[in-house]
């Protein structure tokens, strides 16, 4: 299931994430290059979640998302990443912005929906 249109979104998603953690990163663990050993093991855990959404080709925003995929640790911290990094971003690259937020109103895929749907009425 493996299509193009789907690979180029998780890129997308990986290169804001990506960002986000380096424009922590910089401003928090360290100056310079790289991320810091604890900051690239979230970018890789958070890489690799994104690449293995159930929901895909038509993934909700993470936080958006029924699912909570990610691990309670993990989750904290890509939540304080992205409180941070989120506000900072909209200068260093508003293109990645601008496409998060039109993905935050986009309707829920018909996959999303029916879950949604399932764990309200539990
Ligand atoms: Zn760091």
């Amino acid at each position: 299931m493996e299509n193009s249109v789907n690979l180029k979104f998780v890129q997308q998603e990986q290169t804001t994430i990506t960002s986000m953690i380096r424009i922590y990163c910089r401003s928090k663990h360290r100056k310079g290059a790289g991320l810091c050993p604890q900051c690239q093991e979230l970018l890789d855990y958070a890489n690799e979640r994104v690449s293995r959404c159930m929901f895909l080709p038509e993934k909700p925003v993470c936080a958006n998302c029924p699912v909570h995929c990610y691990q309670a640790s993990y989750r904290e911290r890509v939540r304080e990443v992205m409180r941070f990094a989120g506000p900072r971003l909209i200068f260093r690259d508003p293109i990645a912005v601008i496409r998060h937020f039109r993905m935050t109103h986009r309707a829920d895929s018909e996959k999303v929906a029916r879950l949604r749907l399932k764990m309200a009425k539990k």
